[in-house]
């Protein structure tokens, strides 16, 4: 079995789902008492919340790049950013390490395109939503993305940092995103992205106005097909 390295923290709320999600798979898959080789580095949010403020996003690039490179001298066979929002820098993390870089979005749209969905509602940080980055990837991937209104985008965003990297669920914000999807359905997305990895914490994917793809999950088991070589055996077999 692959080692899987984890760069976490972002928040640890998220990280705590993809640890749990890449164990049961492995379990589910290989039986008995088999777990995931997983090697989970955790950073300190609040000094990466702190660069995302300034837009110090060179820092931050440099300060996960380092931290992959660490993973990788520990023996990890691939590395995932545990967050939608540092995929921003996803391109200068993948070039400081020698294995794959396993990226959200990527796995995300492939997802969605299999499903036969092709404009997908966005809900994420207001970065993973405004700066570009996202929609760009998604559109080489053939998914076009919708975005809620700035006020809505507002509210997911302050859900996001005050409540649910705070480890808080509140009905109350459930029902906003909820209402928030509605709007979405009405005026014509076919689908809706869970496009934070804590978002999977207040919705649950299958039961939402629209067909949800949840980004953590499909990133932690993006990471299990690798370690458990399905990959590769997909490869061989197309
Ligand atoms: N975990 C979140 C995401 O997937 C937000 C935290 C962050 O800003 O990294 O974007």
């Amino acid at each position: 079995m692959k080692k899987i390295g984890l760069i976490g923290g972002m928040s640890f709320e998220s990280s705590a789902v993809y640890y749990r999600q890449i164990n049961e798979a492995v379990r589910d898959c290989r039986g008995s008492l088999h777990s995931a080789e997983v090697m989970l580095h955790s950073v300190d949010f609040q000094g990466i919340v702190d660069l995302q403020k300034a837009g110090a996003w060179e820092k931050a690039a440099d300060r996960l790049a380092e931290v992959a490179v660490n993973l990788e001298r520990a023996g990890a066979d691939c590395v995932l950013i545990c967050t939608n929002t540092m995929h921003l820098v996803a391109e200068h993390v993948q070039s400081a390490i020698g294995v794959p870089l396993i990226h959200v979005i990527d796995e995300t749209a492939r997802a969605i395109r299999a499903a036969g969905k092709r404009k997908a509602l966005l809900l994420a940080t207001r970065y993973t939503m405004e700066h570009g980055f996202y929609a760009d990837r998604m559109a080489q991937n053939g998914v076009e993305i919708t975005l809620p209104d700035a006020a809505d985008r507002a509210i997911v965003h302050d859900v996001i940092f005050n409540e649910l990297c705070a480890g808080q669920i509140l009905e109350p914000s459930r029902k906003m995103l909820l209402s928030i999807i509605e709007k979405a359905k009405a005026d014509g997305a076919d689908s809706v992205i869970l496009g934070c990895t804590e978002i999977c914490l207040l919705l649950d994917p299958d039961q939402l106005p629209l067909p949800g793809f949840d980004s953590t999950a499909l990133h932690a088991g993006a990471a299990v097909d690798f370690a458990l070589g399905k990959r590769e055996a997909e490869a061989r077999a197309a």
